[in-house]
């Protein structure tokens, strides 16, 4: 795709400059202290430590586009968009790093940090005014590397009929309930929760991952072993009034989180499927049947071509949004085109992981090559901020409006 037919803002316009910087600085910590340890972590299913957590912001790559004024690297060849070059650095590290896992618990943290900054600064989608507190107790340490936090979400209910549930007690709520699955929620200090209030309303509360009443236990997963993927009980929790961040109508800030991991969830995936596509061709070239490369091979070509315009495609749909979204066009709670990439990029990304199955032969099924690991991480993204099904749902029912609307209008 020709470079000269994009604008200068354009993510393509400046990707080669960010994987280049991105490789000469962080190119050595992934090749060893994170690739060195992939297999080992997938097959002891081994969360990523605090202290390489740690690593990752002591040398500037989980703060690369931090909210204001965190941030260690922001300065771009045309400075603009750091949305843009967050996706952008999220793209080679998924490509670079041979753990998806790590891409996708930084931009998971990301998007976390810069939800509870904006919270703090008063930008919060609600509207509501600055809250300082939420900057110096929560978003500092979180960047500083001091404290980590995830996200409580899902509890196999919908938000109007959630079971965790927060009453009024004194100086504060005391929490019921039950998390399902939270990300990075084996090494979080603090879990920001999403549980129902007298009004049956949602509110969001902080909780530290070691008080009385919380049970916080590993799951065991398909992939992204090392994500630390917990579950959590909750009974009888005491929250003070000053961890209490929201409390009401937080649906709007889960939407807001679920849009931002939207955004940035599929870059990584881009950068992975790349990368399983590359090694594919160069384990190929080397492999002769019939006195023949296999990458020679017709049919095999056809099918290595179907997988480029896959995943060529995927990438020009998730830079749009990461255009737009830097551009100021996007809705920050739920945005059709960057659900648009979401949706695409995965069903892209895990239908080329199959399909570098059927042209690599047993190699794919071997636990020695990265194949068969690429294939079990990117199918937690069929789940992740908003699963395939209900973002197809939620697009039809929005194609189906919009047609009916124009319909509408153009009746005389
Ligand atoms: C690796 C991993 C990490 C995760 N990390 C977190 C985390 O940090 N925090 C967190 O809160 N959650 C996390 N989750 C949970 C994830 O967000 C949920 O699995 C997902 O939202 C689906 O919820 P559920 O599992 O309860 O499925 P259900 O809601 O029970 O859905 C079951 C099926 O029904 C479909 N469905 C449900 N409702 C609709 C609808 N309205 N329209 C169409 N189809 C529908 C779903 O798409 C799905 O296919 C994680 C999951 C994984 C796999």
């Amino acid at each position: 795709m020709g470079q000269g037919a994009v604008s200068s803002t354009h993510p393509r316009a400046v990707r080669e400059a960010i994987f280049a910087r991105a490789q000469e600085r962080f190119g050595g910590f992934i090749r060893d202290r994170i690739n060195s340890g992939t297999a080992r972590r997938d097959r002891d299913s081994v969360p990523f430590s605090r202290e390489l957590q740690r690593e990752a912001i002591a040398i500037g790559l989980a703060n690369y586009c931090a909210p204001a004024g965190f941030a260690t690297d922001t300065a771009t060849p045309d400075g603009a968009g750091s949305a843009r070059d967050w996706g952008l650095l999220l793209e080679w590290l998924g490509y670079a790093c041979d753990d998806l896992a790590l891409p996708i618990l930084l931009g998971y943290r990301h998007t976390l940090s810069t939800m509870l900054y904006d919270l703090g600064c008063g930008k919060g989608v609600s509207g509501a005014g600055p809250q300082p507190h939420v900057i110096d107790r929560f978003v500092k340490p979180i960047l500083s590397g001091e404290r980590f936090m995830s996200v409580a979400y899902t509890e196999g209910a919908d938000p109007f009929s959630f079971r965790s549930s927060a009453r009024k007690v004194d100086g504060g709520y005391a929490v019921d309930g039950y998390k399902s699955m939270i990300t990075g929620g084996l090494t979080a200090d603090w879990i920001l929760a999403f549980v129902g209030n007298e009004k049956r309303d949602l509110m969001v509360v902080v909780i530290d991952a070691a008080h009385p009443g919380v049970k916080i236990e590993a799951r065991d997963l398909m992939g992204m072993r090392s994500m630390g993927v917990a579950r959590m009980d909750l009974d009888d929790v005491f929250i003070p009034d000053d961890h209490v961040l929201i409390r009401s109508d937080g649906l709007t800030y889960a939407q807001q989180f679920f849009n931002g991991r939207r955004l940035h969830a599929p870059c990584a995936a881009v950068g992975r499927i790349q990368h399983l596509f590359e090694r594919c061709v160069a384990d190929l070239s080397e492999r002769i049947r019939y006195r023949l490369p296999v990458s020679e091979m017709q049919s095999v070509q056809a099918r290595m071509g179907q997988m480029y315009v896959a995943i060529e495609t995927a990438r020009t749909v998730v830079y749009d949004a990461l255009a737009r979204y830097a551009s100021g066009g996007c809705d920050p709670v739920w945005d059709t085109s960057i659900t648009v990439s979401k949706y695409f990029a995965v069903e892209q990304a895990t239908r080329v992981a199959q399909s570098l199955v059927y042209v690599l032969g047993g190699a794919a099924y071997d636990r020695a090559e990265p194949y068969e690991r690429g294939l079990r991480d990117l199918q937690a993204l069929i789940h992740i901020a908003g699963t395939q099904a209900t973002l197809e749902t939620d697009l039809g029912i929005k194609a189906i409006a919009a047609a009916q609307q124009r319909s509408m209008k153009s009746r005389p």
